[in-house]
């Protein structure tokens, strides 16, 4: 099966990888550089967010992608020869206020539940952990097997893995229009010629609203910008979580703080005020920040959706016409389920359960 994939961020390279390796012949179209949008600009914490500590279908993608990690990272390492460097530091959740002692240590005792483990820390323990964090943190929950990843290079890879397997990669011109009429979609127009394809997934992030609506899909997908500091420092060897950002230890000496969430339309510039914001959280949760020299500062758009929840599935009134986006804070984490099973759907028809919640027909 031919299938055509707009967007080159992790989500369309993660599916281009997936369909490729399970028989496709994929043809992936990029406006611009693979990993150029929110893919390259992300911290690639793998960490499930608040939002999946409660039981639900999100909580169970997130878990579902964790567990498909390891596995994926090591295949496309190899197939491309990209070190995507994925470090374990763990993470530490900070209680900066009383109120919140409680509900992490509550928190701590949740996440054994599910099987991952993580334990309540504070006084000398875990000053031992991380002498650098201010003296005003009174605890943390503390996961010592979490992980992130360089995300721009993790959807290289991905991309060079799908095109050794056979992918074409056609970057540098932009997915303009859709070739037929009715139900089937025939392929795609691009800035360099048509795509001729049995599939077409549209995986173009906050762009895939607009691409969508060309069929007459409803749903939007607004960008939510992120702003995000690389200083260099070796202050700390843990990620850590603080009421108004976290700070993620880098491979090569460098250290990020992030991010901001703001919805300013596509105006992808980091701001005086947002990276003063991020300064003050970042030397707030470890001082020594406050003279660390600042290597560069960035801003990213994530996909977001009507609801806040990812859109993957396949496009209503269209046969053979998907959609994959509205990851959120959460892309880089749930790349490899998205990838599996888009390539289920679009190959054998099979819409796994776990995308039950998840479909873009929830919007009408
Ligand atoms: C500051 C920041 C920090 C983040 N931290 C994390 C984190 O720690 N962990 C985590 O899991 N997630 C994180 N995220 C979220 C994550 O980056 C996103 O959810 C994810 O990158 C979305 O991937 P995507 O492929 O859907 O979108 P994108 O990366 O935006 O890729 C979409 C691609 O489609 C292309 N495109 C658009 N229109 C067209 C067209 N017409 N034709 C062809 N190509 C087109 C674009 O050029 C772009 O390259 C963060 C995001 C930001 C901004």
């Amino acid at each position: 099966m031919r299938v055509a994939i707009a967007g080159g961020g992790i989500i369309g390279c993660a599916i281009a990888y997936f369909l490729q390796s399970a028989g496709a012949s994929v043809t992936l179209i990029e406006r611009g550089e693979i990993g150029g949008e929110a893919s390259g600009a992300a911290a690639g914490l793998l960490i499930p967010p608040a939002a999946a500590v409660a039981p639900g279908p999100f909580r169970d993608l997130c878990l579902a992608s964790l567990d498909l990690y390891p596995g994926v990272i090591a295949a496309v390492q190899a197939e491309s020869g990209i070190d995507a460097e994925c470090l374990a530091s763990g993470i530490l959740v900070l209680a900066e206020s009383p109120e919140l002692v409680q509900p992490l240590r509550a928190h701590a005792r949740r996440q054994d539940a599910s099987g991952r483990p993580t334990d309540w820390v504070d006084g000398a323990a875990l000053r031992l952990l991380e002498p650098a964090l201010s003296r005003r943190v009174l605890g943390a929950a503390y996961s010592p097997d979490e992980k992130h990843v360089n995300p721009g290079l993790l959807t290289q890879a991905f991309a060079r893995a799908a095109q050794r397997r056979g992918a074409e990669l056609r970057v540098g011109g932009a997915l303009t229009g859709f070739l037929g009429r009715g139900p089937q979609v025939r392929g795609v127009s691009t800035a360099n010629g048509d795509v001729p394809a049995d599939a077409v997934v549209l995986a173009a992030g906050p762009w895939t609203g607009a691409l969508g609506a060309r069929l007459g899909a409803g749903f939007r997908t607004p960008p939510m910008r992120g702003q995000m500091i690389a200083y260099r420092s070796a202050a700390i060897r843990h990620a850590v979580w603080g009421e108004d950002g976290y700070l993620v230890p880098k491979a090569r000496g460098f250290l990020f703080a992030g991010a901001t969430v703001e919805d300013v339309g596509f105006r992808k510039t980091a701001t005086a005020r947002g990276i003063a914001g991020l300064r003050r959280m970042a030397a707030g949760l470890v001082p020594a920040l406050r003279h660390a020299e600042v290597a560069s500062t960035w801003a990213g758009l994530r996909p977001g959706s009507p609801d806040g929840w990812p859109v993957i599935g396949r496009l209503p009134g269209r046969d053979n016409v998907y959609v994959a986006t509205g990851h959120f804070r959460n892309g880089i984490l749930l790349a490899p389920i998205t990838g599996k099973l888009v390539s289920e759907l679009v190959l054998e028809g099979r819409s796994d359960p776990l995308l039950a919640a998840f479909g873009p027909e929830r919007f009408g």
